[in-house]
């Protein structure tokens, strides 16, 4: 058996390179990460390839490693170059994402260290660090100091715990399902749509609120709904609206949705995923007021904090309410018992082990502080404003409504021909094109085109390069068809 166990031993001791190994790696992965953050700025946005990175499937995992460079190779030529980059500041598609070089220390070092952020007995400085940045966001939007959150992977899975919440704090069992009422609007983002279905709520009745111009939930058909739905014998319970929608960058009125759902007693769930850390600045606050009237709210450092993908966060202002709908302990854990001087990430969502997430949030607020990111959510604000101004000046273009936040939406009007097929091979050609990367949507039932700014790479450099290729291929498209 000592044999055997030694035997072992030698093989998985391959686990732990030694120190001048480890040295070797590291300088391959820091040149090619310092490789590409060189010429971030010069990359295409959108890659068009023929094989779309199926090169990955002539090296599928096997017995026989292969070394750094080669894996670095793979990497690159399969999964860096095709397709989307979204570290790219000419990602104006969808919400763009970032990839703040910090964030990246945070994570590697909270691998290296791999410590427990899930139970404060165990990690009880990671749990910690989670809380103030939670309490950091609770101040920020405006919540009491005694709201409990949750940081999440991304918006989709805190929308998920906001509406499980909220459907326990409103004790809501499967046989009210069928008169229980959500009201949200037809832009709500489809995670929330998602978030009801997975949690089992199918069965409800949704009422789709009418919008007003600017795409915003109408406060008094809102109001005008709950009425008649209570008249009519039925359980209004939620409401799902959006500080900042992912098609046109609505926000929803907030103060009144808040005071709606006060005055009937339902639960105020907002989405901020993308919208709601404009709040830093002085600009985003004005448009944001009433935010904090919610029950419960989504937002995105992935989005709006610059983060790379893998950070949301949910907070709800009933701290009892988001324990009693995640809380647990099992046998097993009796030890940790004892020590809770703080909320426990695992008492408050789905995840018991997690990736310890605060520390790449937190490695760049401190190294930082707040006011580049307070600047730079302004400065997206005004450069979908210039944006706005500039392309409804454009021989040819029709806007849609001035941006609430940093979403603008347009569309070319053709002389001859259909102008949904003329936008849509306009996206086209600017996807061919590559240096920039813009997206689509339909409104009222026309295809519309859209840029969202907020990469914290996109400059007012990027936005005149963006004007120039939508002028000069909506010229060439008119002229050339
Ligand atoms: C992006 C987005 C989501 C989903 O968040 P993920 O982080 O992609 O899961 C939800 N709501 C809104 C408004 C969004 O923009």
């Amino acid at each position: 058996m000592l044999d055997r166990i030694k035997q072992l031993e030698n093989v998985a001791r391959q686990l732990e390179p030694d120190a001048q190994t480890r040295d070797a790696l590291f300088q391959k992965v820091k040149k090619y990460a310092e490789t590409f953050l060189d010429q971030v700025y010069d990359l295409p946005t959108y890659v068009v390839t023929e094989d779309k990175g199926m090169g990955l499937y002539d090296s599928p995992i096997s017995e026989r490693p292969i070394n750094m460079d080669e894996a670095l190779a793979l990497l690159k030529k399969n999964v860096d170059h095709p397709g989307l980059n979204p570290a790219s500041g000419g990602h104006l598609g969808y919400i763009p994402g970032g990839g703040l070089v910090h964030s990246a220390f945070g994570d590697f070092l909270a691998d290296i260290t791999n410590r427990f952020a899930g139970i404060f007995f165990a990690g009880p400085g990671a749990v910690r660090m989670e809380n103030t940045l939670l309490a950091w966001m609770a101040n920020v939007v405006g919540y009491p100091a005694d709201s409990a959150g949750n940081l999440t992977s991304g918006g989709s899975v805190a929308n998920l715990i906001g509406v499980v919440t909220a459907r326990d704090a409103h004790n809501l069992k499967a046989r009210d399902f069928e008169k229980a009422v959500i009201y949200l609007s037809e832009q709500v983002h489809h995670s929330v749509d998602k978030a009801i279905r997975i949690a089992g709520l199918r069965e409800c009745i949704t009422r789709y609120v009418p919008l007003d111009d600017k795409y915003r939930m109408r406060a008094d058909a809102l109001d005008e709904a709950i009425k008649a739905d209570k008249q009519a014998g039925l359980h209004p319970w939620l409401i799902i609206a959006s500080a900042g929608t992912t098609d046109t960058g609505a926000i929803d009125p907030l103060s009144e949705i808040g005071e709606i759902a006060e005055r009937h007693q339902l639960w105020f769930h907002l989405d901020g995923a993308y919208g709601a850390f404009f709040v830093l600045c002085d600009e985003g606050k004005k448009l944001l007021s009433g935010m904090n009237t919610s029950h419960s709210i989504v937002m995105d450092p992935h989005k709006g904090l610059f983060l790379p993908y893998g950070s949301g966060a949910v907070l709800v202002k009933d701290r009892q309410k988001l324990l009693d709908a995640h809380y647990y302990m099992p046998n097993y854990l009796q030890d940790t018992v004892a020590t809770r001087d703080e909320l426990s990430p695992a008492d408050l969502s789905p995840e018991l082990t997690k990736h310890f997430r605060g520390l790449r949030l937190w490695l760049p607020l401190k190294l930082l502080g707040v006011a580049p990111f307070r600047a730079a959510l302004e400065e997206k604000l005004w450069l979908a404003r210039y944006f706005y101004e500039q392309i409804r000046e454009s021989e040819g273009f029709e806007v849609g409504p001035y941006p609430d936040l940093s979403v603008v939406t347009y569309r070319y009007l053709p002389n001859r021909g259909d102008a949904d097929e003329f936008n849509r091979r306009l996206v086209e050609e600017i996807h061919k094109d590559g240096r920039v990367f813009l997206s689509s949507t339909i409104l009222d039932g026309k295809f519309t085109l859209r840029l969202a700014v907020l990469a914290f790479r996109t400059h007012l450099d990027t936005i005149e390069l963006t004007l120039e290729i939508l002028r000069q291929k909506a010229e060439e498209l008119e002229n050339h068809g």
